[in-house]
Parts: C-alpha cells; structure tokens; sequence
C-alpha cells in the first residue's frame, strides 16, 4: 500500500456524515511516515531507538528526567504504584470521579481504593483529602499513597494536595492519563508528585493507537518500572528472577506513531480549544448550562468539552440532550460515574460524595476531537440550537 493510497483510506474512516465520535485518532501522513520508516528500520520487536527516542523526547515535552513506554496509562498507574511501594493490604486515597482504570490499578496490588468527593470542577476535594489522612494517621495506617486525577484534563488542585501529602509523609502518583499538554502554574501536571501516568488510547489528547507512559524526575523509579515492565529479568543470560514482572512494554512501532503526535501535540490541543470556544459562543447567555469546569484557573488541554445541565431552568436534561444528540448520530457521554457508585468497588469507603453524584446527574461531554471537522462540528452546535430553541423534549 502506498502512502497516499493510506490517506485516502483515512479520509473515508473520518467521513463528513454518519457518526460524529466524542473524541477519535487524530492521525495522517505524518504518523504513517514515521511508522512505516519504523517498520523499514527493522526494529520490531519489542524495543528500539524510536522507543528511546519517544521516551527523551516525551520527558522534554512534560520537562522531567524520565520517561518509561508502556503498554497502557492503566499499566503506567500499576507500575508506578508498585514503585511507589504500594503493596497488598494498603489503602490508596483517590478520586472518585474517574475512569475505572485508576481504581483497578489500585486493585492489582493487591490494595484497596478509598475514595474522595471531588469539587465542582471535578478534581479531588484537597479539603476532604485532608481529613481523610487526618483520620488515618489518628488510627495509626496511613494510606500508601494517593492518586489525584486530572478530570478532562483540568489540573488537580496541587498547590494544596502536594503540601497536603507531605505533611503525612505520602507520596502522590498523578493521574495525567487526560491532561497531557495542561499545566498547573506553568508545569506539565504530568510532572506533578513523585510520578505521572499518562495514556495514549486512541480517544486521548494524543495516541499511539494504544500505549501509555511513566513520567518522574526519579531514576530509581524509572528504572524499578522499566524493569518490571519487561519481566523483571535480572541482568545475566539466563534471565534471573527475583520477583514478578510484567510484560508492560510498550512497542518501537507504536512509539513511533508517539512521535509524530508528540510534533503535533500542541496544534492538536489549539483544535481542542477551538472546539471548546465554539460550544461557548452557542452557550451564552443560555441560562441553565454552564461550561464544566470553568471555575478550575488552570491552562488545560481542553481534551473533553462537557457541560452542566439544569433541567429546571432549561426544560431539558443532560440526558435529553444526549438522547437528541443521539438520534442525530452523535456521540456524548454522562461523566465518568463515581467510583463509589459502581457495583465492583462497593464497600470501599467513601469521603462525601455529593459533588461527584450532583455532577453525574447532571454532566455531558460533547463530541470534542482535534480530527472533528467543521462541518461535522457545524452539525453538532445546529443539533444542540434546535434543541435549544425548543425541541420536542420541552
Ligand atoms: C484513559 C484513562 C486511564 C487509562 O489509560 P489506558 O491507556 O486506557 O489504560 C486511566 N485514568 C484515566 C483518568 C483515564 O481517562
């Protein structure tokens, strides 16, 4: 197949009509020609220089030492969690509002999540978090860590959580699997705490089909993780094993599609801006709906637009939106649902919950990817007017 053979394909895999995605690949010639020079180079399987070089260059991008490839951001959580020494019977304070993966990172240690209300952006409440280490260290069994996540890709509260932490002595595995590209006062959050997880699945600020990454300035930790990732092989030829490893690697292949991605990082989040301050220009001066997250001061990556709906004041619920939006074949999605409301973490405990559950009821992503068309776009905002003006819900 040749390279403009593959583009025409990827023209018709993002047609102007039919489904309109929340978030899809935004990949092209430039992800093609770095993986099929990949490919040329031999390096196959597993590891190899474009692996390496995802890894520098990743680290540059977020300004940390470190970066370790891996085979998902759910594998990067596992294994920074491990080399944060987390191990089974521990407790792991978190946010509720997340996606499954952060909770069953903490499960594959063996150790249990507690979870945390978040504020009205979403983030974890670092007043809750607070009292929850209070109680802890009154009872004598501090947490192993914590694991604040950056929802949407608006940054955490980390002027608070880090001192929070430190005053007990805890470390802080971020979350960053949604906000690469967001800075918390003028650093990557992804370089936040001991150590960062980042993902690249096909619906994130960028992709390398599938893939993730570790991020710390600690060596030790790099290495521990590196290690671990590709079966804890000790360094002789007959492959020693001291411990149990994974095989959490992540591919010269797929890193090669990270690095075209990574050049187009920053143009991709400006589509992601703009998407967002279309949905606001349609917004204003509708009472009843506010943008999420709005009240978070952080630059973020605008990786998903959602908005907060009001149905006594809009006729309309987050729902029926959704359901109108679906019939129009476009995608949207509650927010994630709180970790304390999903029947496999029930039992674990919980610090408030309200704010997480207000925002579930009445939360709504909105079809934000930086591959979205105008007039795919275009179609979505006339969706959303019709229903706006008065649609057969009301
Ligand atoms: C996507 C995501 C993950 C997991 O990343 P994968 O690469 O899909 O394993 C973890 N945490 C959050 C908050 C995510 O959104």
């Amino acid at each position: 197949m040749t390279i403009s053979d593959a583009e025409s394909t990827t023209e018709t895999r993002t047609p102007e009509i039919g489904r309109i995605p929340l978030s899809t690949p935004d990949v092209g010639a430039l992800e093609e020609e770095y993986l099929l020079s990949a490919f040329r180079s031999g390096w196959i399987a597993p590891t190899g220089p474009d692996l390496t070089a995802f890894e520098a260059e990743l680290a540059a991008t977020v300004g940390v030492r470190h970066a370790v490839g891996l085979s998902s951001g759910t594998a990067a959580l596992h294994l920074g969690l491990l080399g944060l020494g987390v191990r089974p019977g521990d407790r792991v304070l978190t946010s509720t509002m997340t996606f499954a993966a952060t909770a069953n990172a903490i499960t594959y240690c063996g150790a249990e999540p507690e979870f945390i209300d978040c504020r009205s952006d979403g983030n974890m409440d670092p007043a809750l978090l607070h009292d929850a280490l209070r109680t802890a260290a009154g009872r004598g069994r501090l947490p192993a860590a914590v694991v604040p996540v950056d929802l949407l890709g608006r940054p955490a509260d980390y002027d608070r959580i880090l001192p929070i932490a430190a005053e007990f002595g805890v470390p802080v595995l971020v979350d960053a699997a949604e906000s690469l590209g967001s800075l918390h006062s003028g650093r990557a959050t992804a370089s936040m705490g001991q150590a960062a997880a980042v993902s690249f699945n096909g619906n994130k600020i960028m992709t390398t089909s599938g893939g993730g990454a570790l991020l710390t300035d600690d060596g030790d930790l790099a290495a521990y993780a590196s290690y671990l990732s590709a079966q804890a092989r000790q360094p002789v030829a007959h492959y020693e094993h001291t411990e149990v490893g994974f095989n959490y690697r992540l591919s010269n292949l797929l890193a090669a599609i990270g690095r075209a991605q990574l050049t187009r990082l920053e143009s991709m989040i400006v589509r992601r801006q703009a998407n967002r301050a279309a949905y606001l220009e349609l917004f204003a001066g509708t009472e009843g709906i506010a943008l999420f997250g709005a009240d978070n001061p952080h630059p973020d990556n605008a990786w998903l637009t959602a908005v907060l709906i009001d149905d006594e004041v809009t006729g309309f619920s987050a729902e029926e939106l959704g359901k109108r939006l679906a019939d129009h074949d476009i995608e949207t999605r509650p927010l994630w649902k709180p970790m304390h409301l999903q029947p496999v973490f029930t039992g674990c405990v919980m610090h408030g919950g309200e704010t997480a559950e207000a925002l579930y009821a009445t939360g709504l992503t909105l079809p934000s990817g930086s591959a979205l068309s105008p007039s795919q776009l275009d179609r979505v905002l006339s969706v959303i007017a019709e229903v706006l003006c008065g649609g057969p819900h009301r």
